[in-house]
């Protein structure tokens, strides 16, 4: 997979970067975000998500996850070890939010890159296209297109990509319940309150594969849109050319393969080639 050469300009502000780093400048931004220096102290904060197996989830062993990776990766390139990250939830309504206010350094949490979204914060990559599906019952045989949704209970999240895509183009007419988290929608999957749970298909992959629901769930298969997830940063912080750069080096040295075979493999979820940093699948 070949990705373009990383352009002059972002070189430019890498070395910039660089010497400013060697200069004594302390690598708190300028931008207000919550890292902290200071000898060996210094800290990195990313907002995850906890509840999204093969993407983002907190277990009693620590946190895994593609997302996971892919932040951990970054974060070492930016020069912070994994002991020095503190991870934080980073839900769908809150992302934006969280990096204005400065509580994270930077999110990688399935946050598709969007032009909404895009005018209130920043985006490195985009690293990973998934697609919005549905996750039914095993025995559901009445969805065989998204045009069937429009007459069923959909459960999704607030602030989400998958919710507003439903109301605005998907199945405008499905009665839609919107939660915080989509692992709060599974439940009502199981007892039959709801029909179907939309989100990503990375993200139902993840889902459909854990021991407790094994042969409860399929998924529909219906690539309903394009999903490019994108490393969020503050609007102007020069973080973003930092991590395409890291992006780009991860999947140059394969650990982007690696990283896509370790979390994805298990719940047998194929994903297309890595993205191009910078080009948006539309
Ligand atoms: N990728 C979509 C989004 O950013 C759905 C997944 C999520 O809510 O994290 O909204």
């Amino acid at each position: 997979m070949k990705l373009r050469k990383v352009t002059a300009a972002s070189a430019a502000v890498l070395a910039l970067a660089v010497t400013a780093t060697a200069c004594g400048s302390d690598d708190k931004d300028d931008n207000g975000s919550s890292s902290s220096s200071g000898g060996g102290n210094k800290k990195i904060s990313i907002g995850i998500k906890f509840d999204q197996p093969g993407i983002g989830q907190k277990t009693p062993d620590g946190y895994t996850g593609f997302d996971v990776d892919v932040a951990t990766y970054v974060a070492k390139e930016l020069g912070y070890s994994e002991d020095q990250i503190q991870w934080k939830e980073a839900k769908s309504p809150d992302r934006e939010t969280m990096l204005q206010r400065g509580d994270v350094d930077f999110i990688a949490a399935s946050y598709s890159i969007t032009d909404e979204r895009a005018a209130k914060v920043d985006f490195a990559g985009p690293y990973l296209l998934a697609h919005q599906d549905v996750l039914v019952r095993a025995d559901e045989d009445s969805i065989k297109a998204p045009k069937d949704l429009n007459s069923k209970k959909l459960c999704s999240v607030t602030g989400s990509t998958s919710a507003q895509n439903v109301k605005d183009k998907l199945a405008p007419k499905a009665q839609l319940q919107q939660y915080q988290t989509y692992s709060q929608c599974l439940n009502g999957l199981q007892s039959g309150a709801i029909d179907a749970l939309t989100t990503d298909d990375s993200i139902l992959a993840g889902y459909a594969s854990q021991a407790n629901f094994k042969g409860k769930f399929k998924l529909g298969g219906f690539k309903m849109t394009n999903e490019n997830y994108g490393i969020g940063v503050k609007k102007g912080s020069d973080l973003k050319d930092k991590i395409n750069t890291a992006l780009e080096k991860m999947v140059s040295d394969k650990s982007w393969d690696k990283a896509v075979k370790d979390n994805f493999g298990p719940a047998g979820y194929k994903n297309e080639p890595a993205p191009k940093i910078g080009d948006v699948v539309k």
